[in-house]
């Protein structure tokens, strides 16, 4: 994999800011777009564009065709067992809202649990927390040690016989350690608790195969790989995902409208109230087919190295902290700068052409537990190079200097 050439294929990289080449670092958040999935989405508008499981005419059996092409796709991507287990949604908060709505609040009572971690992004949090309150359940967490990593040991104390479901990220936004969610999977299991399974910072990054996981749930969204905004999807094995009742109603769902009571279309359209997002799911699509033609074995190993280059190249900047832990990490660091506040960091990165993130990044109870109010991230992609890492390195030293704390 040649990251230099496969920037060319990603227009907006080719821009200055503020006088310097853009390094964009910032893929965490949401990542670039390459032609490909850009060409795929304007084809889709100029020749094909229709509503979809509706009309007999061409341009309607031809979107029809895309859509769900799409979704066999994303099947195959995950390594789902059926492509009906495949929900198109809005991103990884809609699709983790969506299980918390429906299966949690339809399973979990009074004296029951639901686990999760204190690493959580507030889309994995949030909707848990309302879950419990609704159904009388209690919200546990699993501890964490000092670099932010899991111990099976605590897993296993945290899960009981009481547990109804476990919800964890895989890779942290944060911490990006990477989970043993396999592991967890295993123990939830034990314990007659179903998994959910964030993925939002892995399925950019790594093979994902939810049969091996056994996960019974996986979240993700597509602007973080290469797809665009406003499509995600929800995996659910078919037999949860058949027991679950929808949560949005309306067209496209219904299979028998009375004036009184209705019935819901199999699995996955009950789901997919209204008309769907169907260029953002043949965009999905695009990026997918992209991602595949690299291959993600090769993606996680560029990404590794260049976690490990810059982990290695920002610890030996003196008064620079970095949270997480050294080995078994996605691509992302995450920092602080002595006592210079994040955001005055990414402020004078961003006026040396250096995208970076700042802020609490979606989990506040995170930030608490790390005793900070907030950190700046660098977060690469398959776009990224070493020399985007020494622009990172440069202008913290340079940030240093304008803080007046000396080179380091
Ligand atoms: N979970 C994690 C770990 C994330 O990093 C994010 C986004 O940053 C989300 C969930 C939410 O994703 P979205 O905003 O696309 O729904």
């Amino acid at each position: 994999m040649n990251a230099s050439e496969l920037r060319k294929l990603f227009p907006i990289l080719d821009q200055e800011i503020n006088g310097h080449p853009l390094v964009y670092l910032d893929s965490a958040a949401t990542s670039q777009k390459p032609i490909p999935v850009l060409e795929a989405m304007k084809a889709y508008y100029e020749h094909d564009n229709a509503n979809v499981h509706r009309g007999v005419h061409t341009l309607g059996s031809r979107a029809t065709d895309a859509y769900e092409g799409a979704r066999e796709k994303v099947a195959a991507f995950l390594n789902a067992r059926h492509t009906e287990e495949i929900i198109f949604t809005r991103g990884t908060t809609t699709a983790i809202n969506l299980v918390a709505a429906s299966y949690a609040r339809s399973v979990c009572r009074e004296g029951d649990e639901i686990v999760i971690t204190p690493l959580e992004h507030h889309s994995n949090l949030i909707p848990w927390q309302q879950a419990a309150k609704a159904t009388g359940a209690t919200l546990k967490y699993i501890p964490l040690q000092p670099d932010g990593t899991i111990r099976l040991e605590d897993v296993e104390a945290t899960i009981t016989p009481n547990t109804k479901m476990v919800a964890v990220t895989y890779v942290s936004n944060v911490m990006a350690a990477i989970n043993p969610v396999k592991e967890i999977a295993a123990i939830a299991h034990k314990n007659g608790a179903k998994i959910l399974v964030d993925g939002a910072q892995s399925t950019p990054h790594m093979k994902v195969d939810v049969q091996e996981l056994d996960c019974d749930f996986y979240a993700f969204s597509g602007h973080k790989m290469c797809a665009p905004t406003g499509i995600g999807c929800l995996y659910g094995k078919k037999e949860l995902l058949e027991r679950m009742e929808p949560v949005e109603f309306g067209g496209e769902m219904i299979d028998h409208v009375g004036l009184y009571d209705s019935t819901w279309k199999e699995l996955p359209w009950r789901f997919e109230g209204g008309t769907p997002i169907i260029a953002g799911a043949i965009g999905l699509g695009a990026a997918i087919d992209f991602l595949k033609d690299i291959g993600m074995d090769e993606i996680e190993r560029h990404e590794h190295a260049l976690a490990g280059y810059a982990y290695d190249r920002l610890s030996a900047i003196d008064g620079l902290a970095v949270y997480g832990p050294r080995e078994g990490r996605s691509g992302l660091i995450t920092f602080n700068l002595g006592d210079i506040h994040p955001h005055d960091v990414a402020t004078v990165l961003d006026a040396e052409g250096v995208a970076v993130r700042a802020g609490h990044h979606c989990c506040q109870p995170l930030m608490r537990w790390l005793e900070v109010t907030a950190t700046a991230r660098a977060s690469f992609y398959l776009y990224n190079t070493e020399e985007d890492v020494d622009r990172l390195t440069a202008a913290l030293v340079k940030t240093k200097e304008y803080f007046g704390y000396g080179i380091g």
